[in-house]
């Protein structure tokens, strides 16, 4: 599933080529993209709007149009945008939406699994703000995002650390790949409940979160599964991974193999001499 560093790769390369121009053409060939709403409804809703940027809240992508209303696209699993200078590829498939620009170029959702979503947020919304912290904590590049900040989210929980930092509404963004590699540059077992953390592991996870995403950011995303940018290509950041999907293979801190289970429902991945188990024992 795109996380946040490949959502904002998508984001930078459309708000490089969307802003000033108009939808001139939408065409949604899944109404499953837009339920509840309806296909025509959201088509009117775009059809000769101008777009004044591309933003991101956790993995949302935000189109900002110029009506006030804002086209949010969810990728979930297996989404994927395609941005191109002329008429869509025909070759990608599993198309969903296909919209077309005012300077030639088009936008489509192809998406294998179909669990991605589109929906158009209206201008003057009068709980915006509600909307977004019902779904979206913190973002963990911002200056919001403190190592004090984290400890506070993490404190008084007994759920395993992995399934908090999955949690959205406490840091956004985050996701299975992220996690597993921001734990073990932080040496905390994914195991461990939350609130047990140590005042100083909470700034290790703070600062290990902030750099594995940055690295992935810097590397266009992890093309793992069925991950492309907005031009098709694949990220590099599958081969920055220490152990997330490395299991059995040499921690690269200790040689120790890496080891997977299942954490918060997730195929999960640590090294059991770096990231020592809850209690000590084995997991
Ligand atoms: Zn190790």
């Amino acid at each position: 599933m795109p996380e946040l560093p490949e959502v904002e790769t998508i984001r930078r390369r459309l708000d490089a080529v969307l802003p000033g121009r108009a939808f001139t053409a939408v065409a949604v060939a899944d109404a499953r993209l837009v339920a509840p709403e309806d296909p025509g409804e959201v088509a009117d809703a775009l059809v000769g709007r101008r777009i004044e940027g591309v933003g991101r809240r956790g993995k949302y992508l935000l189109v900002g149009l110029d009506s006030g209303d804002t086209l949010v696209m969810h990728l979930r699993m297996t989404g994927q945008l395609r941005w191109t200078p002329g008429p869509p590829d025909p070759a990608v498939p599993h198309a969903r939406a296909r919209f077309d620009l005012d300077d030639g170029a088009s936008l489509l959702f192809a998406d294998l699994r179909r669990f991605g979503r589109a929906w158009i947020l209206p201008a003057g919304m009068p709980d915006a703000g509600a909307y977004w912290r019902a779904r979206t904590g913190v973002e963990p590049l911002t200056p919001a995002f403190t190592a004090r900040r984290l400890g506070d989210l993490l404190a008084g929980r007994r759920t395993p650390v992995k399934a908090a930092l999955l949690d959205q509404r406490l840091v956004a963004g985050i996701g299975n790949i992220y996690a597993d590699e921001a734990l073990f540059a932080a040496r905390v077992h994914p195991r461990r409940p939350a609130g047990d953390l140590t005042a100083g592991e909470v700034r290790r996870l703070h600062r290990a979160i902030r750099d594995r995403l940055r690295a992935g950011v810097d590397a266009g995303g992890a093309s793992i599964d069925r991950y492309r940018d907005a031009d098709g290509g694949r990220g590099g950041m599958q081969d920055l991974l220490r152990v997330h999907r490395r299991r059995d293979e040499p921690c690269p801190r200790c040689g120790t193999p890496v080891e997977k289970g299942r954490v918060a429902q997730r195929g999960t991945y640590w090294c059991p001499r770096c990231q020592p188990s809850p209690g000590g024992g084995p997991c």
